[in-house]
């Protein structure tokens, strides 16, 4: 592991053709420079919090590696999500084709305006942790001294697991 790398991806979405919408997102990643090393099944979980009758969301981690500076994954990211319909200025709880977060990036630990390192949410998020164990298990959370398979562990010991895998491979 170098100080930026492995790089943990979390995908998700709840419009549209979302299993496409996921891999043409890898393909673009691919182009830009981002390369993949594993690619989780895809999950599925009901909408919380967004408007009633929202379609469930799929999600799925993917681990690859990066060699440029982390805004400029971040930039490629956010122009993928425009290009796959969502708008720029996107609330966040609402339905969205597709919405891609960058939950590590080896040991960085930053906060800045624009990117937070790790994902401050991933505690929270058992669409996030499942899918992120089955492909990184070892990998650790940055700041909390605990890997994706021990924050599994925690997360089926003491909570209810809302998502489940919805694909084979
Ligand atoms: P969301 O609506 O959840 O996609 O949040 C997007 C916003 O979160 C953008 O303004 C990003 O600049 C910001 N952000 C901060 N940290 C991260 C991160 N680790 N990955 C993705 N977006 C991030």
């Amino acid at each position: 592991m170098t100080d930026a790398n492995p790089v943990l991806l979390s995908f998700g979405g709840n419009l549209g053709n979302v299993e496409k919408t996921f891999d043409s997102a890898l393909r673009n990643l691919e182009k830009g420079g981002f390369h993949p090393t594993a690619c989780s099944r895809i999950y599925r979980s009901a909408a919380m919090g967004c408007e009633p009758g929202a379609p469930d969301f799929r999600n799925r981690s993917v681990l690859g590696t990066w060699n440029a500076a982390p805004e400029d994954l971040l930039t490629l990211i956010q122009r993928l999500e425009v290009e796959a319909g969502r708008p720029a200025n996107h609330p966040h709880w609402v339905s969205r084709p597709l919405d891609i977060d960058i939950l590590v990036m080896g040991n960085l630990i930053r906060k800045t305006e624009r990117l937070t390192l790790p994902h401050p949410e991933i505690t929270r998020r058992d669409f996030v942790i499942l899918p992120s164990a089955e492909i990184a298990p070892d990998l650790p959370l940055p700041g909390l001294n605990m890997t994706f398979s021990e924050l599994a562990d925690i997360w089926r010991r003491s909570r209810k697991i809302e998502c489940v895998p919805c694909s084979g491979k």
